[in-house]
C-alpha cells in the first residue's frame, strides 16, 4: 500500500481542470515545505486530542512534533472541541455514532487508485459528516463543492452506505488560523451524480494522460506551473487583448482587463521567481546577470550596541504595547477577553475593488454627505 495515490483528492481541483497535468509531473519530485510539515504535526496533534477526548487509547505526539507550539496547541484544541460538539449532536440522530480520525477513504471506484484520508469522519442514521483540519494561513478553503471534500465524502459513502441510512452528506472544513468553518451540505444523489458525470471521465482521463489542458487559478500548486507553454501562451494571450479604441483605455475596457489581472500577476511573478532560482543555480538567462541588491546598514552586535549606549547614559529601547495577537499568546484568550474585549475596536477598511458576485456588501462611500451647497 502507497501512502500517495496518483490521482490525489488534494491535487483534484487541479486534475478535473487540466487532467494531463498529471502525469506531465508524476516524475517531477515533490518539494516539501516547511508548511506542510508544520501541517502534518497538525494533523498528528489533532488526531490524537480527539482519540483522547473519544477515550481512546492513543500516544502522545507532542514531544516528536518538531513544529509544535502554543498556537499549534490551541487550534488542535478548537478542533478537537468541534468534533466533539458534533459527535454529541450526532448523538441526536442515533445513540452510538461512529466516529472514524485519520481513516484512509477509497473512492477508487469513481478514480483510478484514488483514495484519500478523511481527517475525522462521523456517521449515524440520517447523518454522514466528513470534516477536514487545514493548518495553512494562505488561502482560505471554501467546503461548498470542494471537488477534495467531495472525493472523501464519496469514499465515506461507500463504506457507510447501506449500513446506515442518509440521504445527505455534510463536509466541514476547519481552518482555526483563518477564523474558518465552512460547512457544505449536498444530497446524496447530486453527490453520486457529479462522481459519474463529472468526477470519473475526468480521473479517467487525467490517469491515461490525455484531455485538455487548461491553466487558471489551480495552476498555482502545479509542479510545471515555471516552464508549463500551455499557462505561458494563455497569459500572453491574456496580454494581448485588442480594445476598439486605440488611444485610451475606458472603464468598460478596464473591466474586461481586471478579472484576468490576477492570474497574470501569479504567472508573471512565478516566471521571475523561477528566472532568479536558475540563475543562482548557475544556469543563466540568456541577457541577464545576477548582481547584489539593495541591503540596509544594521549593527553587528546588538548586545555590545546596548550596553555602550546603557554606559554612555541612554536608553536605547523604545517601550511599544503588544499587538492583539502577541497579548493574547501573553495572558491567553480567556482572561484577554475578560481583561480587554471592551477596548477592541475594528475601523472600517481600506476600499477594495472586488467582482459585484462578492459575498461581502458594498461599501456606501456617501460621497457628498458634508458637501457645502
Ligand atoms: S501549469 Fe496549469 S496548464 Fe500547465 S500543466 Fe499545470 S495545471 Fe495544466
Amino acid at each position: 500500500m502507497t501512502n500517495h495515490a496518483i490521482l490525489s483528492a488534494s491535487a483534484s481541483h487541479r486534475w478535473l481542470n487540466c487532467p494531463p497535468s498529471v502525469r506531465l509531473t508524476e516524475d517531477i519530485p515533490d518539494e516539501t515545505s516547511e508548511f506542510a510539515l508544520e501541517g502534518t504535526d497538525a494533523h498528528e496533534l489533532c488526531a490524537y486530542l480527539v482519540e483522547n477526548a473519544l477515550g481512546r487509547n492513543a500516544r502522545d505526539p507532542t514531544e516528536n512534533l518538531v513544529f509544535y507550539n502554543d498556537e499549534m496547541q490551541e487550534c488542535a484544541e478548537e478542533y478537537c472541541n468541534y468534533v466533539i460538539e458534533q459527535v454529541e449532536k450526532a448523538k441526536g440522530y442515533s445513540r452510538d455514532p461512529t466516529v472514524l480520525v485519520e481513516q484512509r477513504l477509497d473512492f477508487s471506484k469513481w478514480v483510478p487508485e484514488g483514495f484519500g484520508t478523511g481527517d475525522c469522519i462521523i456517521v449515524a442514521d440520517g447523518l454522514l459528516q466528513v470534516i477536514d483540519y487545514k493548518h495553512g494561513l494562505g488561502v482560505l478553503v471554501d467546503a461548498d463543492h470542494n471537488p477534495q471534500m467531495m472525493c472523501y465524502a464519496l469514499g465515506a459513502l461507500e463504506m457507510f452506505d447501506g449500513l446506515y441510512d442518509f440521504d445527505k452528506v455534510t463536509m466541514t472544513i476547519f481552518q482555526p488560523r483563518k477564523h474558518n468553518i465552512s460547512t457544505f451540505e449536498i444530497e446524496k444523489t447530486e453527490l453520486l451524480e457529479w462522481a459519474e458525470n463529472v468526477l470519473a471521465p475526468k480521473a479517467e482521463l487525467a490517469f491515461k494522460g490525455e484531455g485538455e489542458m487548461q491553466s487558471g487559478k489551480h495552476c498555482q500548486f502545479c509542479k510545471l506551473k515555471n516552464v508549463c507553454r500551455k499557462r505561458a501562451e494563455d497569459n500572453l494571450a491574456l496580454a494581448q487583448m485588442e480594445f476598439a479604441n486605440p488611444a485610451t483605455l475606458d472603464n468598460e475596457d478596464i473591466a474586461e482587463i481586471l478579472p484576468k489581472l490576477d492570474l497574470l500577476i501569479s504567472w508573471a511573478n512565478d516566471i521571475k521567481a523561477y528566472a532568479l532560482n536558475q540563475a543562482t543555480d548557475g544556469h543563466p538567462i540568456p541577457g541577464y546577470k545576477l548582481v547584489e541588491g539593495r541591503s540596509v546598514r544594521k549593527f553587528s552586535d546588538e548586545s555590545a550596541v546596548s550596553q555602550i549606549m546603557i554606559e554612555a547614559g541612554f536608553d536605547p529601547y523604545e517601550k511599544k504595547l503588544l499587538t492583539i495577537t502577541a497579548m493574547t499568546k501573553l495572558v491567553g484568550k480567556k482572561t484577554f477577553n475578560d481583561l480587554l474585549g471592551g477596548l477592541i475596536i475594528k475601523p472600517s477598511g481600506k476600499p477594495t475593488l472586488v467582482p459585484i458576485g462578492d459575498s461581502r456588501q458594498e461599501m456606501n462611500l456617501a460621497k457628498n454627505e458634508f458637501k457645502e451647497d
